[in-house]
């Protein structure tokens, strides 16, 4: 299946919760998220009133959400939980782990974009390297102590953004670090699952896949 390209407001909307893919937009009032929490359509408002929730529709729902959130398709996530499932270790904290080191996701952490979907764009349209070497390729796995950064030549371009995007989203996550100034920032270790801050129940995401 194709990637969506509809309005990603709807996306959050159907889940139920705010998926950040509009960047600093999620953080204000505009949010659709805050004005209108529950899924766009004549229907949306009433949309499982009254209905008791099976436990594939709790799984599938879960699913969707975070396959949404890092804007992914159904192949493309799947093959990563397969992957996944095959190290070891718990399946659920290492499908969110790939997910997190993807180089689109580590671009975006670093506050080089605002959202993820831009962050694949950047990566796609040649702007970041990784150990001094350009990449376009956003499912990319970034290793423990690669150095991600936006290409000399564009950060002219982006620096007031880098700052911008920090600033509106606070602190990085602690597992990497990031030097705003160049734009630049490296993969300290490989994150736990406490230290991913997605609110996500991946227990119910394995079970989907394992039946
Ligand atoms: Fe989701 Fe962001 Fe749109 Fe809010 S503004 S509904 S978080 S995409």
């Amino acid at each position: 299946m194709s990637r969506y390209t509809g309005p990603a407001c709807r996306l959050c909307r159907r889940e139920g919760t705010k998926l950040f893919l509009k960047g600093t937009r999620c953080l204000t009032e505009k949010c659709a998220i805050e004005r209108r929490a529950y899924p766009a359509g004549q229907h949306g408002q009433n949309m499982g009133r009254g209905r008791k929730t099976s436990e594939y529709a709790k799984q599938l729902r879960e699913k969707q959400k975070v396959k949404r959130m890092y804007g992914l398709t159904e192949t493309q996530f799947r093959t990563t939980f397969t992957r996944a499932s095959h190290l070891p270790g718990m399946k659920g904290t290492n499908l969110l782990v790939a997910l997190e080191t993807r180089l689109d996701n580590i671009v975006y952490r670093m506050g080089f974009a605002a959202s993820r979907r831009a962050a694949r764009q950047l990566v796609r349209h040649g702007h970041v390297e990784v150990n001094g070497r350009k990449l376009d390729i956003p499912s990319y796995k970034v290793l423990p102590g690669q150095e991600v950064r936006v290409a000399p030549a564009d950060r002219e371009m982006l620096a007031v953004k880098v700052a911008q995007d920090q600033a509106s989203r606070g602190a990085t996550v602690s597992w990497i670090s990031v030097d705003a100034e160049k734009a630049a920032g490296r993969l300290l270790e490989l994150p736990t699952r406490e230290a991913i801050p997605v609110a996500a129940q991946e227990q119910l995401i394995v079970e989907l896949y394992s039946k």
